[in-house]
């Protein structure tokens, strides 16, 4: 590996002082005896010897006066004088602890005195001792002390001299030799646990290999001779950002050691993980001339880790909020992801779980191999067909290392057309049932791993359980659409039947009077006022219900808006004061002023609540009195609790009954009630708005004796309606009496009847025929209240609305006409500012209440009471009901419509030549308003029905047919329309 061996500091000291031994160890006898004579004889002892140490072992090399044999194994002495490194004396060896034990002193020969100084080399590291041995107890004298001193220089001396001997050099030589060889034994060692341990690389200092071992070969892929002069780069996995390379590299170039976690990519394709250290080895100019990467494999490791974190995901994935169909492609994509594979099917069973269809298909990898999906999506595989059929049956995860062992004609295609290597599969299963299978391919050769298999039993019971809970969710889901479905076709049937039943009604009623009108005998008369009370209840009746069934399907909202309660109370009291007083009752109603003059309420609904409960007081009382009252139980200033009561002294109702009274179509005494009208659905409206209101109608009642229906509500306090005092004050401008009305309206049939019903009320108006022109009226003129058609060419009626409220600025209250009534129109209106609203063609009646309480307080008097009941004479048709009986007036509706709708008609035809969509509907919507007040309904709802056959194939047939059909249909009108101009001129 490397011809470079550095011995440590203390190593080359040790090899010194071994070499200062040899050099003693091996120094003729002749020489050292001279010295040990001297000493002998200058300190005047018997015995003196020289003893040299390696290791810390005495060797005695010279000695005088007792042979070396008889000294070596108890002379103690030297080790004393060693160890101190300086001149020793122990002048009576008796009084010594430890030399008194020596067997030299205790038997023969008795020594008694010893000195000795150490022997130093040149360098002054101790090498020896010259020690003297008297068997008297004495003590050295200074010279004598010198004098050993001396000699012992003098060895050092010899020592020095020894050195430069040229053979010594040669001896050096041989001795450093061993000590290198042995190191490298010792490196050998080390080298072959690191063989057995760890791959080890060396690279040059741009990267190419230039040493691999064997075991570095093996995880690698890559034979010796396929590694060397490669550059490393060659086991980049992709799998790192760049950022992380430089950095190693950063690291590695400066000279410091890089220790991490890096994937690589084996010859085969395969990924391994290694935990590697890379160490620069640098020159002495300290330039990096190549890196020694040392690496375990701890791909075993990561990939346990990695099947930890994958169930983790899977799991995570199964309890986040997706259907089955987004939560089937994320799980799919974590086992690309983190095992590694490139394509993952789910294929559903279907037919009993003896088919598999593909439901969803998922690839990691780019490009996207768009055959391999059509290819997928196109199979239909049988149980036990394939590896996908296998694993339904078995009901077991199968992993295929080589695909191309398969048999069955689409597995073989997936190798040789698609090239995929490997695939893995497993079963969905929940309690023992196949959901489906999920497969996974990948082009590289996979080998089977039986912890994911394992990893796979549990986490497929898991993914089972989820999508069976989904099916369970999606299946309430649809329910509930299914559901809110049919309650808004509902509504749009009671929208639509509400109508259709009203007109015929009014028809009935207004016969009705007509014909009581026409001398009828006493008996007749009567017949014909049964009739038209008999109507006007079922007229009621059926708005009981529509009430009714719109707060059962939910679709009743309470409304927020400032209201004076006491204006709410007044006007129920002026509207049902005649009926109190016909009836000879006392009538009364209570105002606690400490109410607030406005409280945020929905006005419309405490109103019809209080009309119910005030009505059946004055209904069921014969005699006494009714009184209905507010008053302020408790406020903050914010919220304020106001209990609203109606009492009489009527005939009450009996304890048991009085949860019945609830119910709907309910009347406790059929006896009694017989004698009054109703339906039996007042109560049990009243008691739903109220509770809709987040409170409850209670009642006291004693039978014979009179009932008290009470409710307490919590209202916000609310601020004048800023509308209200807008137009108070553009009235007071005006010093004009009539309030002043302004009509957007593009149809001319519409805007001929409306403009005919407003000045019968009395109203000023003016018409203005599209948005844009109403938009220049307001500028110019301020008006009472606004009437705003909702379908209008280029500036509809939302547009015109929203441009009055932000552009004008202007606060005058809107009401919507609009020919449809479903839910949600009415509040797109008052989202866009509008204040209410009214579906046409409109009743008249209504119409005039509406106007009525957005008008300004000061008109109060002067419109309140108008009486439009006159309004139902002489009608036969709708027209006729509004025209009041004006010959004239009718004449010129009816030819208007002549005039126009042929036109109309024309029009659409061009319309639907052109096939363009949008402006078909345009004209069918303007046509539908003009047949609406003729009561051809059933016209304008067939002509609706076109643009939906203008997308479909049939398409052309279809709307001939209908076409035809309203062709006829009018024309056979047409010709009704003579009768109705000579039944008016009967009068
Ligand atoms: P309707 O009044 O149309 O019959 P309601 O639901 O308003 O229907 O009332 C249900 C029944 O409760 C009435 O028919 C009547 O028998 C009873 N009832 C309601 N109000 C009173 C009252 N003030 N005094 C006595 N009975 C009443």
């Amino acid at each position: 590996m490397s011809n470079h061996v550095y011995l440590p500091e203390n190593e080359r000291e040790r090899l010194e002082a071994l070499i200062n031994f040899n050099i003693l160890l091996k120094m003729p006898e002749k020489e050292l005896e001279l010295i040990v004579q001297l000493a002998s004889s200058i300190c005047q002892v018997p015995v003196a010897l020289i003893s040299i140490f390696e290791n810390n072992v005495q060797h005695i090399k010279s000695s005088y006066g007792l042979n070396i044999y008889e000294l070596s194994s108890n002379f103690d002495f030297g080790y004393q004088v060693y160890k101190r490194n300086s001149f020793v004396e122990i002048p009576d060896a008796l009084l010594d602890p430890e030399m008194i034990k020596n067997r030299l002193v205790i038997g023969h020969p008795n020594f008694r005195s010893f000195a000795g100084v150490p022997i130093r080399s040149s360098e002054g590291n101790r090498v020896g001792t010259l020690c003297v041995i008297n068997t008297q107890n004495r003590s050295l004298n200074r010279e004598q002390i010198d004098g050993l001193n001396h000699l012992s220089e003098q060895i050092t001396h010899l020592l020095d001299l020894r050195k430069q001997n040229k053979n010594l050099q040669t001896e050096l030589n041989q001795l450093l030799h061993e000590r290198i060889n042995q190191t490298e034994i010792d490196l050998a060692a080390y080298k072959f646990a690191l063989d057995q341990s760890s791959g080890v690389a060396i690279a040059d200092q741009n990267g190419f290999i230039k040493f691999a071992n064997d075991k570095f070969c093996n995880s690698s892929g890559y034979i010796k001779e396929e590694l060397l002069g490669q550059a490393y780069s060659i086991f980049n996995s992709g799998h790192h950002h760049p950022d992380f390379f430089a950095a190693m590299w950063e690291r590695i170039s400066q000279g410091d050691l890089w220790h991490g976690e890096i994937r690589n990519r084996n010859k085969n394709g395969n990924y391994f993980w290694v935990d590697c250290s890379i160490i620069p080895f640098r020159d002495k100019k300290g330039r990096t001339y190549q890196y020694m990467a040392i690496q375990q494999d701890i791909t075993e490791k990561k990939s346990a880790q990695d099947r930890m974190t994958l169930e983790a995901r899977l799991i995570s994935i199964l309890s986040e909020n997706h259907n089955i169909r987004q939560s089937i492609q994320h799980i799919c994509e974590q086992i690309c992801y983190r095992l590694e594979w490139e394509i993952g099917v789910y294929w559903q069973t279907e037919n009993q779980a003896k088919t598999l269809s593909p439901f969803s298909y998922y690839q990691f990898t780019y490009p996207h191999n768009d055959a391999f999906k059509q290819d997928i999506l196109k199979q239909q595989l049988q149980l036990g067909e394939g590896i996908v059929g296998r694993t339904l049956l078995k009901k077991q995860a199968s992993w295929i290392y080589d695909l191309s062992n398969e048999m069955f004609s689409f597995d073989v295609q997936v190798v040789e057309e698609y090239g995929y290597h490997s695939s893995f599969s497993f079963p969905v299963l929940f309690n023992n049932e196949v959901f489906g299978v999920l497969q996974f391919f990948s082009t590289k050769a996979k080998k089977s791993d039986i912890n994911i298999i394992q990893m796979f039993e549990s986490t497929s019971l898991q993914i089972g359980a989820f999508i069976e809970r989904k099916r369970a969710e999606e299946e309430l889901l649809k329910a509930k659409q299914q559901a809110e479905e049919s309650v808004i076709s509902k509504d749009q049937f009671l929208a639509n039947m509400s109508h259709e039943i009203r007109t015929p009604m009014n028809a009935i009623i207004g016969f009705t009077d007509l014909l009581s009108e026409t001398g009828l005998t006493p008996k007749q008369s009567e017949y014909a006022q049964s009739v038209k009370i008999a109507g006007e209840n079922l007229l009621s009746i059926i708005n009981d219900i529509l009430d009714f069934s719109k707060i059962e399907s939910g679709i009743v909202n309470i409304e927020q808006s400032p209201y004076d309660i006491e204006e709410i109370l007044r006007n129920i009291y002026d509207l049902l004061k005649i009926s109190a007083i016909d009836k000879n009752l006392h009538f009364a109603f209570n105002f606690d002023h400490n109410i607030p003059d406005y409280v945020m309420c929905d006005g419309l609904r405490l109103n019809q609540i209080l009309i119910n409960l005030v009505g059946n007081a004055i209904k069921f009382t014969e005699n006494g009195s009714v009184e209905f009252s507010a008053e302020l139980l408790s406020s903050n200033g914010l919220f304020n609790d106001i209990k609203f009561s109606v009492k009489d002294t009527g005939i009450g109702i009996q304890n048991e009954k009085k949860d019945k009274i609830f119910e709907r179509f309910t009347q406790v005494n059929n006896e009694i009630n017989r004698k009054y009208e109703g339906t039996g659905l007042g109560l049990s409206i009243s008691k739903s708005l109220i509770e809709l209101m987040q409170s409850s109608l209670e009642l006291v009642s004693q039978e014979g004796k009179g009932s008290e229906f009470h409710f307490t509500l919590r209202l916000q306090t609310g601020f004048k309606n800023e509308i209200h005092q807008d137009s108070f004050k553009q009235l007071k401008n005006n010093h004009n009496t009539k309030p002043h009305i302004l009509l957007i309206e593009d149809n001319y049939l519409n805007q001929k009847l409306a403009k005919s019903v407003l000045q019968k009320f009395d109203f000023e108006v003016d018409l203005a025929n599209n948005g844009q022109v109403g938009l220049t009226l307001l500028k110019n003129k301020s008006y009472d209240v606004v009437l705003m058609d909702i379908q209008m060419p280029e500036l509809d009626g939302y547009q015109t609305t929203l441009k009055i409220r932000h552009e004008l600025q202007l606060n005058t209250p809107i009401i919507a006409m609009t020919a449809h009534s479903i839910v949600g129109e009415k509040d797109k209106c008052m989202a866009v500012g509008m204040n209410d609203f009214i579906s046409k063609p409109f009743d008249p009646e209504l119409l005039y209440q509406k106007i009525v309480q957005k008008l300004p307080n000061t008109f109060f008097n002067t419109y309140s009471n108008y009486n439009i009941s006159e309004g139902h004479k002489n009608a036969q048709t709708y027209i006729q009901e509004l025209s009041g009986g004006d010959k004239a007036f009718e004449e010129e509706m009816t030819r208007l419509f002549l005039e126009q709708v042929p036109k109309d008609i024309l029009e659409l035809d061009k319309c639907i030549e052109e096939k363009d969509i949008l402006k078909t509907r345009a004209q069918i919507h303007k046509l539908k308003s003009s047949l609406d007040i003729f009561g051809l309904q059933s016209i304008s709802n067939q002509l609706a029905l076109i643009p939906t056959h203008m997308s479909g194939t049939q398409g052309d047939v279809q709307i001939q047919s209908i076409v035809d059909q309203v062709h006829n249909e009018l024309s056979d009108f047409y010709k009704q329309l003579k009768p109705i101009n000579q039944l008016s001129e009967t009068y």
